[in-house]
């Protein structure tokens, strides 16, 4: 049994930090939310009154955030209120650089660190079964991963500082992508006269297959569970789509790499989110593509 401070328990970390306390370990959480901080209560998380509070007597802290400056905000405010040689883990989605800072306000107050961002959303939050994408020394990795366990259905050690963000970003971009080349393919079948499920059969055994198509397909039918069949309600929002999409823009002009496709997607992703379609479901960009959204 570990005794670890969950800081951020919104829609991802509520069920996360449940998992813990399913596993065993006493969980002390925080957020700004108070009706988040009564769902916790209810998974049996001893709520704290501030997050320095929730980190006292805590081994491991876990915070789960929106962006960037509100992991740096709470670690400037909880670093010098935890021991020395705790371990801070950031699952929150955000940029590289501010992932690396965060490992360097840990490591200069003596406190191991790891990034590690998770894909799987809510659902897999849920059911324990996240993929975790682990950036830090390998002594911190080890002590991450079988606290990391209980929400996991993977967890990779994808390198140093910021790698496990990196590897995030980079899938996502490779998502944003291909969900919109499927969303063109089957926008230009329907002109053609080509049925839907004629273009899955094919390109689902053929070279046009991707997790796109073939898990996640973005019009009803060929896939009997994507969000397409439940008129686009997500899973995983445009609006999340944008961020990381914005992230990894982000990131390629700080490493100086060219990725014309993935400014592109952000471009789509951003207008189909000012249309007023950040709640729709990411594959719903098939509406936008095919001229069904104003
Ligand atoms: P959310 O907005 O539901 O939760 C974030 C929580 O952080 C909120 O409850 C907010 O009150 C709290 N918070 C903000 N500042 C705080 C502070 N200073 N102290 C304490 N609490 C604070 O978001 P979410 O959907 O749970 O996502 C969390 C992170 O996980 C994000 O970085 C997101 O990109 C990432 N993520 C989300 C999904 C998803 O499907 N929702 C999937 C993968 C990754």
């Amino acid at each position: 049994m570990t005794t670890i401070a969950f800081i951020g328990l919104g829609n991802m970390g509520n069920p996360m930090a449940a998992n813990l306390v399913k596993a065993g370990h006493e969980v002390h959480g925080f957020d700004l939310v108070p009706d988040n901080l009564k769902a916790a209560q209810g998974n049996s998380v001893a709520v704290a009154d501030s997050a320095a509070a929730a980190v006292k007597g805590a081994s491991v802290v876990i915070t789960m955030l929106p962006a960037g400056k509100h992991v740096l905000a709470v670690y400037e405010d909880i670093v010098a209120a935890a021991e020395k040689g705790t371990l801070f883990i950031d699952s929150s989605t955000i940029d590289v650089d501010s992932a690396r800072k965060a490992h360097e306000i840990a490591a200069a107050a003596g406190m191991l660190s790891v990034d590690a961002p998770v894909s799987g959303g809510v659902g897999g939050a849920e059911a324990g079964t996240l993929t975790f994408m682990a950036g830090g020394s390998g002594e911190a990795f080890a002590k991450a991963e079988p606290i990391l366990q209980p929400m996991a259905g993977k967890v990779v050690h994808c390198g140093d500082a910021g790698a496990g963000q990196a590897a995030k970003i980079c899938n996502n971009m490779i998502l944003g992508i291909s969900m919109i080349g499927v969303g063109e393919a089957f926008v230009l079948a329907e002109k053609l006269g080509l049925s839907h499920q004629a273009l899955f059969d094919v390109a689902s055994t053929s070279s046009g297959q991707c997790w796109s198509l073939t898990t996640y397909c973005p019009v009803p039918g060929p896939v009997p569970t994507s969000p397409a069949n439940r008129d686009y309600k997500p899973g995983f929002a445009a609006a999340l789509m944008l961020k990381d999409l914005k992230l990894a823009q982000e990131a390629a002009q700080s490493a100086g790499a060219v990725t014309p496709l993935g400014a592109e997607a952000t471009q789509l992703y951003a207008l189909f989110n000012a249309m007023g379609h950040g709640g729709t479901d990411f594959s719903g960009i098939i509406k936008f593509l095919r001229g069904d959204v104003a």
